[in-house]
């Protein structure tokens, strides 16, 4: 089982999609855990008054050097990592299996083979940043290793934790009803298409590809291989 530990101020925009369909499944029949750190549970108030509201709790701070915007503290994210994986870390037999990912728009590219290299490991967290990100100093705290899912830059972390959740599960075996779904194991065109063979909008007939229809399997294959 792989456990992820979502480090996040806002886990409230990550339950619809974990806990739907194929990622739901997988967390019933006990193949991947889902669980959320948030950063402000961990935050002191600066003059230490504990009377502050919840809300009140200071979880950023301006940028050191000057620019816009506010940076993610880095002490409430290191208790939260700490709180998910620190005593596993600290085993000799355990570290290996655990690790850590900074989201980063300048971070490693993530593609389907670093999915598949991620998927020895039994703890996964996911460090979320938000506003102008997460103080660098976390990166000392713990091995962590820098990861992108694109060229463009989001409001958040948590949307590149749902890929990183979504890509690694769906690609261990048994989580798919048919593992032959997992792209890269068979013949698969971009285009697909589903019954009934003619549909009619606005007065045009539009039909399947008769190819496929035809139930000749390398001739389908050879359509596929052409639509990719
Ligand atoms: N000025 C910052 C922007 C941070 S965006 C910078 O260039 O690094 C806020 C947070 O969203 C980041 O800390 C990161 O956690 C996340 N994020 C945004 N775009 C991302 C991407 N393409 N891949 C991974 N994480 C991303």
């Amino acid at each position: 089982m792989i456990t992820f530990h979502i480090i996040s101020l806002f886990p409230e925009s990550l339950d619809s999609y974990v806990n739907s369909s194929i990622l739901k499944r997988a967390q019933e029949r006990g193949i991947v855990a889902i669980k959320y750190y948030n950063p402000r549970d961990f935050a002191k108030s600066a003059k230490g008054n504990k009377d502050l509201s919840y809300a009140e709790r200071r979880v950023d701070d301006r940028p050191y050097g000057g620019g816009p915007g506010m940076v993610m503290e880095a002490l409430p994210v290191i208790r939260a990592i700490e709180k998910a994986v620190g005593k596993k870390i600290r085993s000799a037999k355990n570290r290996a299996k655990i690790k850590i990912i900074f989201f980063s728009p300048s971070g490693k590219q993530f593609t389907n083979v670093v999915a598949d290299s991620f998927k020895k490991y039994t703890d996964i967290v996911l460090v979320c940043g938000r506003y102008e990100g997460v103080d660098a100093r976390v990166k000392k705290a713990f091995p962590m290793t820098d990861i992108s899912i694109g060229e463009y830059v989001l409001t958040g972390g948590e949307l590149p934790a749902m890929v990183v959740i979504d890509t690694i599960t769906r690609r261990i075996p048994g989580v798919l009803g048919d593992d032959n779904s997992v792209e890269e194991r068979r013949v698969a065109g971009s285009d697909v298409y589903t019954r009934p063979p003619i549909i009619e909008y606005k007065g045009k007939k539009l039909s399947v590809p008769k190819v496929l229809l035809s139930g000749h399997h390398k001739k389908m294959d050879e359509w596929k291989k052409k639509a990719r």
